[in-house]
């Protein structure tokens, strides 16, 4: 990790200050802002200043846009898009969101279009996922598309990975890369996504990254409810942190398939509340920086802004509020992103807590023949959603 160093809250304050209009942002959001970003150990890595990698460094030209499109603007495009470039993977994963999704999928030059209607209407940082996005054989093309405005992040099993396609994706413009990796025990990360050599397929591309030392490298790890109850988070995390990697990216098993549609299986609010709080021990440590989904999609913090400030196109082109939700609104051949995302957007006014672990008893209702939910029905279905009220940031920023 050469080329990293903590950045210090000095070293952030002085890239708010370069991003002079923050200056012109309400008080309280700068507040709240303010008050977040001491959650964390900054760290300067290649020049990027960086607290976790859902949000872009904070003296990226993305940054920039993010506070002139959304804090300033309050432009009503989405600011986080991940977009499926590819269907295949050869792991097959009990919890995979993208399972049931079918189509025909998207061409590269489809791709390259949407990445530039996306970041028009507002997307600052951009993840690509699939199944095994490595797998799309213009990947490179794709990345160096978006230019570097937009913060771009790879979601990645590790497949294929090789030390010329990694040194390429970082030239490409390869902001931040997550492997995946569920478990410290091989057998365990093995079983869970029934391929023999998941384990060691993950390390090696870890090692290849950290090889660069100018990539931002995090795990994404699937936690089990179990592994949340029986303290084995602390365990992992001791894992991760032997590992050198900077960042642990962390969500909890999602109800988005059959198999996870039942009630034992989602985590409660005590349970959520837990790993946050061991994401405040670790982050004020700095060892690791621990960057849960459940915290920052938080109501404390920015709550869940599926299909209204995050979208998922996936690999056939199907628009849906994140990529945990197995609903489509609707496919980018037959009518506009922009449209599509205005009307799905109307269904989704931003609230505290996470819309898949709420609502995935009223989803199920509505899944035909294994499929994801068609647009009629997910119109259909939204009109039975009772929302909570919104998060800390979006009752500040809509007041
Ligand atoms: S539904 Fe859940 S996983 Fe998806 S954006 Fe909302 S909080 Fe995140």
């Amino acid at each position: 990790m050469d080329h990293m160093k903590p950045a210090g809250f000095m070293g952030i304050v002085k890239a708010l200050l370069a991003n002079y209009r923050m200056v012109r942002v309400k008080p309280s959001l700068n507040l709240f802002l303010y008050h977040y970003l001491q959650k964390f150990k900054p760290i300067d890595l290649d020049g990027n200043l960086i607290i976790h990698s859902h949000l872009p460094p904070l003296n990226s030209k993305a940054y920039s846009r993010f506070v002139t499109e959304h804090l300033l603007r309050q432009s009503a495009g989405p600011s986080h898009a991940q977009i499926g470039l590819t269907n295949a993977c050869p792991q097959n994963c009990l919890y995979c969101y993208n399972k049931n999704r079918r189509g025909q999928t998207m061409a590269t030059a489809e791709i390259l279009e949407l990445i530039r209607r996306l970041k028009k209407m507002g997307v600052v940082w951009l993840g690509f996922t699939g199944g095994e996005p490595l797998l799309n054989k213009d990947i490179i093309e794709i990345l160096e598309s978006a230019g570097d405005d937009v913060t771009l992040k790879l979601f990645t099993t590790g497949c294929t990975l090789t030390k010329q396609l990694a040194a390429d994706l970082r030239r490409a413009g390869l902001v931040y890369v997550s492997v995946s990796l569920d478990h410290w025990q091989e057998r365990k990360h093995d079983e869970a996504r029934r391929y023999p050599g998941a384990f060691q397929t993950a390390l090696k591309a870890i090692e290849i990254f950290k090889g660069l030392g100018n990539v931002h490298l995090s795990v994404s790890s699937v936690l089990s409810r179990d592994m949340i109850r029986n303290g084995q988070v602390e365990e992992f995390l001791q894992f991760l942190i032997d590992l050198e990697v900077h960042e642990a990216w962390l969500s909890e098993a999602k109800p988005s398939v059959a198999a996870y549609w039942h009630k034992e299986l989602v985590i409660t609010e005590e349970e959520r509340l837990k790993v946050c709080q061991l994401q405040d021990q670790y982050n004020q440590m700095g060892t690791i920086t621990v960057n849960y989904l459940g915290h920052f999609e938080g109501r404390e913090h920015f709550g869940c802004n599926a299909g209204h400030k995050m979208v998922y196109v996936d690999a056939f082109g199907e628009l849906s509020p994140c990529v945990f939700t197995p609903m489509t609104f609707g496919n980018i051949r037959e009518k506009s992103i922009e449209t599509l995302f205005a009307d799905m957007k109307r269904c989704f006014p931003s609230e505290g807590t996470c819309f898949i672990n709420k609502n995935f008893e009223l989803i199920h209702k509505y899944v035909r023949d294994d499929a994801i939910v068609s647009p009629e029905d997910s119109f259909a279905l939204m009109r039975e959603v009772q929302f909570e009220p919104r998060s800390r940031f979006f009752k500040l920023y809509y007041h």
